[in-house]
């Protein structure tokens, strides 16, 4: 078998259509969509996250302000700023691009954001919203992945779904909306005994990991769909994914590619959560 490549270039592209007339008629009414971006450092890969997202932001016309800090910035000057776009009326979403440098505290940062312009959903109130299944934001990677499945047509009802992956930024709200569509969820991490014994039993595999090809095909259940989150850079300067796409793609049935599958629905989603704010501050 040769697994289906899921598109996530694609898909994007579709939905940043339907966003990019939501965002026109929200502008059409005095409200357009605003994102603020705050950048700490110099993290070249950082950089260019904040540039796409920017870059994204102008293609849907969503309006956009990036505002970057040295790396020795005491973290009050950044709270400040946080706090005056808080009281922005245009700016419907705030992102802080991590990591931040070790002067700060990032939960400190994360929760001086207002939970109501907190695009990547990364607050303890959203957070604490999406547990209880009742969200606000949700964090724009796992969104992604699942919107990535709907547009499939996968039903996740009764699935055995396997995450390899607890990170607050994936992992664990991953395995939130998993549960929260009726899956049967097990979540892996760096102390779990016998990964692979849990990689072959699932239906969906989500890695999230951050470890270049660590899952091979034979972890992998035949006609599983394979989500890689993963993005990795090898020393020949490519990008690749957790997964051994190769040897993978053998055996599941849907699998998405790295680059081009997980990381443009990342960007689409945070401009959903934008426009998404918008919305609400515009029937306010
Ligand atoms: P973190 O480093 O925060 O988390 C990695 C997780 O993997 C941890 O829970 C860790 O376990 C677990 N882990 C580490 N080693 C193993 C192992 N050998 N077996 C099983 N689990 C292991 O990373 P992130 O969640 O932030 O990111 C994960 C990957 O996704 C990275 O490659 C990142 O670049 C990418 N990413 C991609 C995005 C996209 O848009 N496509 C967006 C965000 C991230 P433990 O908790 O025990 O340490």
């Amino acid at each position: 078998m040769t697994a289906k490549i899921l598109d996530g270039n694609a898909l994007s592209a579709k939905l940043r259509e339907s966003l990019r007339q939501r965002a026109a008629e929200l502008t059409a009414q005095g409200c357009q969509p605003g994102l603020a971006v705050i950048l700490v450092g110099e993290n070249p890969a950082s950089q260019v996250y904040v540039r796409n997202k920017i870059k994204a932001c102008e293609a849907v016309g969503v309006h956009s302000e990036k505002y970057e800090f040295p790396a020795d910035t005491p973290p009050e000057k950044v709270l400040q700023k946080i706090a005056a776009l808080n009281a922005d009326p245009k700016i419907h979403g705030i992102l802080v691009q991590l990591p931040l440098p070790p002067q700060f505290d990032e939960d400190e940062v994360l929760e001086a954001v207002s939970a109501e312009k907190d695009v990547d959903g990364f607050h303890a109130e959203n957070v604490g919203l999406l547990a209880q299944g009742n969200p606000r934001f949700i964090s724009c990677t796992p969104y992604g992945v699942m919107e990535m499945l709907s547009a499939e047509g996968i039903s996740l009802r009764g699935k055995e779904a396997v995450v390899v992956g607890r990170s607050n930024i994936v992992g664990k709200p991953m395995t939130l909306l998993l549960i929260g569509a009726s899956a049967t969820v097990t979540v892996c991490h760096s102390q779990t005994r016998d990964l692979a014994f849990h990689t072959r039993r699932a239906d969906v595999l989500i890695a999230a990991v951050g470890k270049p090809k660590m899952i091979t095909g034979e972890m992998v259940k035949p006609g599983a769909v394979v989500i890689d989150v993963g993005i990795n850079r090898l020393p020949d300067g490519k990008l690749c994914g957790d997964v051994d796409f190769d040897s993978a793609k053998e055996v599941a049935s849907l699998i998405t590619p790295v680059p081009g599958g997980v990381g443009p629905m990342t960007i689409t989603m945070l401009l959903a959560n934008t426009i998404e704010s918008a919305d609400r501050a515009a029937g306010k």
